[in-house]
């Protein structure tokens, strides 16, 4: 079926339950009230001269309107191109003429960023770029004015014509290792991939779930957006931006019983002073993904957030995005040290990256993976694509897994990460987490950067915890000693207190790496 098509189904069933709570306007809506408002914002982009398979944008941080327009577009079958509100103009323009959008619908600033400037700036350079809607103008209500020059039946007829294999969607990736490319995703894929997502995690009519993640991505606009409303779930959306104590203050009042976040947001929700001074008893669940999860974290998780359980997941944008995904009674084994197995309906395989042939269990190989939640393609890079989907149609992910003879995954790194010292293979991973248990080590990650003699040298970058006197390699080195091989320990050591990281919340050791060799000259 297509997203309207369930949309629908769910307004029939859910109708008078809560669909989404924007916590700092306090505006509510059912989902009859929220399947109306979707309905009268489609008809609105029709009168607009919004057809099939045209390219609408949108750039905004987290706001009921966001997911007014994500619903709206898919069921007129326009494709939502997704632009990440960290954005600045160059990148703005890049993704605008990119993906060719024609109607953008825009924040006009939040904070110090200010959208509406910017968009005016690049308008000019934007050749496909009709039209610019504000969220929070008179422009938004115009169209939805104009919805009534498009009637129910004539809305009807559009959504006769979609298919549920059409592209709806472009993604563009994290921009993690580079410049971001844009996931072409369809109905069927992601739709599947929430629906999937919520059904192994159990969330139902009765959850509320709080949405701190940024809807831009996949996490936000599938895992948590189409997660619940394919289960008729309510979407609590706590702030604009992710903040740690608006997040744990939503929770609290609306009594969230379900928490999605990167493990990043997750340690800032536990770090804050007066976090003990929050109500999280309705917390049952967790859903983390996107980058590995120290197990310290976890830990603190399931004590002082009172989540019986913590989903994994494990997954890209290319994939819709999840691929293998933890069950519900894996213990904190599981949990901690693999990312779930595979998801219904999708395969996984793991190659040698050298040789190309299948790994044996318990060894480490690239992992690819089949089946409905892999992307149509990257837009409008056809060379880009067929690197990353093969004839056979797998998705090579670049992402370096090891499968343990239970069929859980294991996730050691990007191949790109990977630290070659001396002929041996680091794996960064396997060091952060044997760093975590250091009593002064608030936060850390480790790169390989170039070196004369060994290829490659490993460099931490640490957090201290407040208040811990300073550390060097030198003090590594004797914290290790006896419990680390010698060639895993870190030759340079550098106090930071941040790293740099993607609107998403993860750690671009790309830039890490550039850094690195600036700083330690
Ligand atoms: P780009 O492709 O532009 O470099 P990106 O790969 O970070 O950026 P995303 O699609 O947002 O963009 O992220 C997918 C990647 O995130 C995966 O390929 C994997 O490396 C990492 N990842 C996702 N989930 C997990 C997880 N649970 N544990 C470890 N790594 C994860
Ligand atoms: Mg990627």
């Amino acid at each position: 079926e297509t997203i309207g098509q369930n949309l629908s189904r769910t307004v029939a069933e859910y109708g008078d339950r809560e669909a989404m709570v924007e916590v700092a306007s306090g505006r509510r809506w059912t989902y009859a009230e929220f399947g109306a408002d979707v309905d009268e914002f489609a008809r609105g982009l029709m009168a607009r001269g919004i057809a099939k398979g045209d390219r609408v944008g949108i750039w905004a941080p987290n706001c009921a309107e966001w997911t007014i327009t994500q619903y709206a577009t898919a069921a007129i079958g326009a494709i939502l191109v997704n632009l990440n509100p960290a954005y600045r103009t160059h990148e703005l323009a890049y993704a605008l003429n990119q993906s060719g959008v024609k109607l953008l619908i825009s924040a006009t600033e939040f904070k110090t960023s200010e959208y509406r400037k910017m968009v005016e700036e690049v308008r000019p350079d934007c050749a496909a770029l009709e039209d610019v809607v504000y969220i929070g103008t008179p422009d938004w209500a115009a169209v939805v004015e104009a919805s009534g020059d498009v009637t129910a039946e004539q809305l009807a007829e559009r959504a006769e014509q979609l298919s549920f294999d059409d592209a709806i969607n472009i993604q563009y990736t994290s921009g993690t290792t580079g410049f971001p490319k844009g996931a072409t995703l369809s109905h069927h894929n992601i739709l599947n991939n929430g629906y999937f997502v919520t059904e192994t995690i159990a969330f139902g009519p009765d959850d509320r779930l709080c949405i701190p993640v940024p809807f831009y991505h996949c996490f936000g606009m599938v895992m948590a957006n189409l997660g619940c409303t394919t289960h008729g779930a309510c979407m609590v959306i706590p702030a604009p931006a992710f903040d740690p104590a608006a997040t744990l203050k939503a929770v609290q009042d609306e009594r969230c019983t379900g928490l999605y976040g990167v493990p990043t947001m997750f340690i800032a929700e536990l770090g804050l002073a007066d976090f003990a001074s929050y109500d999280l008893t309705s917390l049952r669940t967790g859903v983390m993904a996107g980058s590995p999860c120290p197990v310290e974290v976890m830990k603190r998780c399931v004590a002082d957030m009172h989540m019986a359980e913590v989903a994994i997941c494990y997954g890209m944008t290319e994939t819709s995005p999840v691929s293998t995904q933890t069950r519900r009674d894996d213990d904190l084994d599981r949990r901690t040290s693999t990312v779930g197995r595979v998801m219904p309906h999708v395969e996984v395989k793991l190659l040698d990256p050298a040789t190309g042939l299948v790994v044996p269990r318990g060894e480490p190989g690239e992992l690819c993976t089949r089946g409905y939640s892999v992307m149509l393609g990257y837009w409008d890079e056809a060379e880009k694509t067929a690197e990353a989907i093969d004839q056979a149609r797998w998705m090579h992910t670049g992402d370096l897994a090891v499968m343990r003879d239970d069929g859980y995954v294991n996730i050691v790194g990007r191949i790109k990460d990977l630290v070659i010292r001396g002929g041996e293979n680091v794996y960064p991973r396997e060091i952060e987490e044997f760093l975590y248990t250091h009593p002064d080590i608030a936060d850390v990650q480790v790169i390989g950067v170039p070196d004369e003699k060994y290829g490659e040298e490993l460099c931490a970058w640490i957090k201290l915890k407040d208040g811990a006197e300073p550390l060097d390699a030198a003090k590594i080195k004797e914290f290790a000693d006896g419990k680390l091989a010698r060639f895993k320990l870190p030759r340079y050591v550098l106090l930071v207190d941040d790293f740099p990281m993607t609107v998403t919340g993860k750690i671009r050791k790309v830039e890490m790496r550039e850094k690195s060799l600036a700083l330690l000259g």
